[in-house]
C-alpha cells in the first residue's frame, strides 16, 4: 500500500473538464489496489490571474513543491491569444512552473491504439506498430534566452542557448529509456546551421560512449519532420531540444490519431507533472465533448514514473484499450463508421473506463 499526495491543477478551459475525469480514475485505482491518495488542488493560468492577478500564485507553487506528483490540465484563454501585448499571460504560469520545479525532460509516448488506426490521417499500413518515446528538453533553448526589440521595435530577437550540462542530463534520461526498449536512440538537431545544435551533437556523441548497447543516429530536424510521417516505425526513442520537440511532438500526435489521446510527463529531480499534450481548447470548452483519455493516460504515466506503480498504470491503459475495443469514441476520434450511440461525451467516456476498473 502506498500513501501519496497528489496535487490536482486543472488550469483553464477543457483542462477543468478532463482533469476531473483523470482524478476519478486515480481514485478508482486507489480503491482497487488499496492505496491512499491524498488530494489537494491549486490554481494556474487564466483562472489564477482572475483570482489573484498572478498566473502562478506562490501558494500554488508551494503546494506543487510539497506534493509527490501533479496532475495538470492546460492553460490558455482566447483573450490573451488575441492580445500579444498583454503583459500578464496564462502561459507564464506554465513556464514558471517548469523552471521552478526544474522540469527539464518532457516525455511523450506516441503509440497508436490499434482500434484507432482508421482515425489517423496517416495510412494504417504505415502506422501499424509505430511506438515512439519522445524526450523533449524543456528548460533551455530559444524560449528562455534573452528576447527583445531593437531599431525602434522594428527588429525582434530571441536568443537560443544551451549548456553542456543541460544537454547531458536529458541525454542520459533518453539513453536510459532506450536501454529498456528497442535500444535505438535518434537525436534530432540542426547542426549544419546552429551552434547550439553543434554543442548538442557533440555532447550526445560523448554520452553515447557510455551506452555502447544503444544504437545512436543523428537526424536534422527537417528530415525528421518528413520521416515521422513517411516511416514512423523506424523510430524508437527520440531526443531533441525544446523548440524542435515542441513542433515534432505535435506532428507526431497525428500518429496517435488525435491530440485528445496523448499524455505527457515532465520530470526533473523533484515533483513530476503529468498532463495531456493538448491545450485549453476553448472552441469546445463547456460543451462536454472533450476527450478525457489523454488526462486518464496522464494519470497512468504518473503512477508509473513518479510512484513506480507499473501494474496500476497498466490497468488504466488496458481499460482504455478495452473501451476503444468496445467501440466507444469521443467526437474527435470517431469516424464515419462510428454509430452515433457509441459517440460519448467527456464524462460518459470516463464512466466507461471506470466501469472496467
Ligand atoms: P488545443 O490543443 O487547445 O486545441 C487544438 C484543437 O484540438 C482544437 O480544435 C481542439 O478542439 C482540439 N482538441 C484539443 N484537445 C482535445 C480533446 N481533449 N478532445 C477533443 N478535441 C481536442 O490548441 P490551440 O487551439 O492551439 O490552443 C488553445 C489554447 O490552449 C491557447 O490559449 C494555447 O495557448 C493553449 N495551449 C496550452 C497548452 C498547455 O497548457 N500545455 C498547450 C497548447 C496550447
Amino acid at each position: 500500500m502506498a500513501t501519496k499526495n497528489i496535487l490536482i491543477v486543472p488550469g483553464d478551459g477543457i483542462g477543468q473538464e478532463v482533469t476531473t475525469v483523470g482524478k476519478k480514475v486515480l481514485d478508482a485505482i486507489a480503491k482497487k489496489f488499496n492505496h491512499e491518495f491524498i488530494y489537494d488542488e491549486a490554481l494556474i493560468g487564466h483562472v489564477a490571474i482572475e483570482a489573484t492577478g498572478n498566473p502562478l500564485p506562490d501558494e500554488s507553487l508551494a503546494k506543487m513543491k510539497k506534493s509527490d506528483a501533479v496532475l495538470f490540465g492546460a492553460v490558455g484563454h482566447p483573450k490573451y491569444d488575441n492580445d500579444p501585448s498583454a503583459k500578464v499571460r496564462p502561459e507564464q504560469g506554465l513556464l514558471k512552473m517548469r523552471k521552478e520545479l526544474g522540469l527539464y525532460a518532457n516525455i511523450r509516448p506516441i503509440k497508436l491504439f490499434d482500434e484507432l488506426l482508421s482515425a489517423s490521417s496517416i495510412k494504417p499500413e504505415i502506422l501499424k506498430g509505430a511506438d515512439i518515446l519522445f524526450f523533449r528538453e524543456l528548460t533551455g533553448d530559444i524560449y528562455f534566452g534573452e528576447k527583445g526589440r531593437k531599431n525602434n521595435g522594428d527588429t525582434a530577437f530571441d536568443v537560443a542557448e544551451y549548456s553542456r550540462y543541460e544537454v547531458e542530463r536529458i541525454a542520459r534520461k533518453a539513453f536510459d529509456a532506450a536501454r529498456t526498449r528497442r535500444k535505438k536512440l535518434c537525436s534530432v538537431d540542426k547542426a549544419n546551421v546552429l551552434e547550439t545544435s553543434r554543442l548538442w551533437r557533440e555532447v550526445i556523441q560523448k554520452i553515447a560512449l557510455e551506452y555502447p548497447d544503444v544504437e545512436i543516429e543523428h537526424q536534422f530536424v527537417d528530415a525528421t519532420a518528413m520521416l515521422l510521417i513517411k516511416d514512423p516505425r523506424r523510430f524508437d526513442v527520440v531526443v531533441t531540444a525544446n523548440l524542435f520537440g515542441d513542433i515534432l511532438t505535435d506532428e507526431a500526435s497525428q500518429i496517435a490519431g488525435s491530440m485528445g489521446m496523448l499524455a505527457s510527463a515532465s520530470i526533473g529531480d523533484g515533483t513530476g507533472v503529468y498532463e495531456p499534450i493538448h491545450g485549453s481548447a476553448h472552441d469546445i470548452t463547456g460543451k462536454g465533448v472533450a476527450n478525457p483519455l489523454a488526462s486518464i493516460l496522464s494519470a497512468a504515466l504518473l503512477l508509473d514514473i513518479s510512484f513506480g506503480l507499473k501494474e496500476e498504470s497498466e490497468a488504466i491503459i488496458n481499460a482504455v484499450d478495452a473501451v476503444l475495443k468496445q467501440g466507444f469514441r469521443t467526437r474527435d476520434i470517431a469516424d464515419a463508421n462510428t454509430p452515433t450511440e457509441k459517440i460519448l461525451g467527456t464524462n460518459a467516456m470516463g464512466e466507461e473506463v471506470l466501469k472496467l476498473l
